[in-house]
Formats: C-alpha cells, sequence, structure tokens
C-alpha cells in the first residue's frame, strides 16, 4: 500500500463533508525516504504546481515512485509535461467528491474534462469514498457512467454502513472493473 504524503492541507472546492479548506496551507518539507511507493495528496496537489513540482522533484532524488491523487476540479493537463516526464511516476487518482459532494457546476465541468482526458488511461483510478449518506444506486450511476478500469473504494471518518458488502456487491455488479480497497474508518 502506498504511503500517503500530504503536501498541502488548502483546498479551494469546498466539498461539504470535507476538512480541508482555503485556510489551509502548503507542508514544506514532507518526509520523503529513498525508495518508497507514495500517493501525494492534501488537501488538494494541485492547488500550487511550484511546490507539486518541487515535490516531484524530491521524490526524484530519492528514488520514491508515486501515484497523484486530486479531486479533479483543477485541469489535470497543466502539469501533463511533468508526469509525463517523470519515470516514477505510477498514475491518478481522481476524487469523486466534486460529483458526489459539492453543488459547483463549474468545478464539475472541469471534473469532466479531465476525466475525459485521463479516465481511459490504464493507470487512472477512480476514486470514491463511501458514507452512509450516498445510496448505493447513486454509486452505480457514477460507475456506469464514467465506465472506470479501476475503482479505489475509501470510506469516509465516520464510518459506512456496511463497507464489506458494498464492496463486494459493487464487484458483483461490475466484473470488468478492478476494485481496491482504500482507506477504512469505521466507527
Ligand atoms: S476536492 Fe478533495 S480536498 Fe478539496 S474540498 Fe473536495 S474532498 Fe476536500
Amino acid at each position: 500500500m502506498a504511503i500517503p504524503l500530504i503536501i498541502s492541507t488548502y483546498c479551494s472546492a469546498g466539498c461539504n463533508h470535507c476538512p480541508f479548506n482555503k485556510a489551509g496551507t502548503k507542508i514544506k518539507n514532507p518526509e520523503i525516504n529513498d525508495k518508497e511507493i507514495y500517493i501525494i495528496t492534501g488537501g488538494e496537489p494541485l492547488e500550487d504546481l511550484t511546490h507539486l513540482r518541487n515535490v516531484v522533484k524530491q521524490l526524484q532524488s530519492k528514488n520514491a515512485y508515486f501515484r497523484l491523487a486530486t479531486g479533479g476540479h483543477i485541469r489535470i493537463a497543466s502539469i501533463h509535461n511533468i508526469l509525463s516526464n517523470t519515470s516514477n511516476y505510477l498514475g491518478i487518482n481522481i476524487g469523486t467528491d466534486i460529483l458526489l459532494r459539492n453543488d459547483s457546476t463549474d468545478l464539475q465541468k472541469i471534473w469532466l474534462e479531465n476525466w475525459g482526458l485521463y479516465g481511459k488511461l490504464s493507470n487512472t483510478w477512480l476514486t470514491i469514498t463511501l458514507s452512509y449518506d450516498i445510496e448505493l444506486p447513486t454509486i452505480e450511476k457514477l460507475i456506469t457512467e464514467t465506465k472506470p478500469r479501476k475503482v479505489l473504494l475509501n470510506e469516509i471518518e465516520d464510518g459506512f454502513k456496511d463497507y464489506i458488502k458494498y464492496f463486494h456487491l459493487l464487484k458483483t455488479k461490475f466484473p470488468l472493473i478492478i476494485f481496491i480497497e482504500g482507506y477504512r474508518n469505521e466507527t
């Protein structure tokens, strides 16, 4: 399992469940060890591209590999050259909170553009965070419409009604998609 590398607590998107917001700040020197596998996360890593570039350089200097997790509300194409020219980049995780927990149609439009460009790549994962207030048909509709190759299934902090059951229900309903267990926060 990749180690979370939180590089910022800042995010401008304002998803309704999220502790990260515009009061957050970048984390200047996140601890990076040699040859580990990290997932760069936040807050939103794409909010400060200079900082992200510096972190990627640090990872390269340590021969560490990384995935990048984004909420998808900032154009991923803005960092395309960083990702495509970095040999230790493993892929991108695009979260779905902008669609499930955010009312901004402008941000949702950017999210859909991003998914149109990056969603079909073999190293892109769709991240879905389960919570008690989002019913299974909503999740199924999201998966049917986005058609991901891989889905990382997380669970929100205060727990979910039955993570294992829903994980297996989704695997059964979408047998061609690879489902990956993400973080769990059981009550
Ligand atoms: S995009 Fe992600 S980090 Fe930003 S507010 Fe939404 S859930 Fe939080």
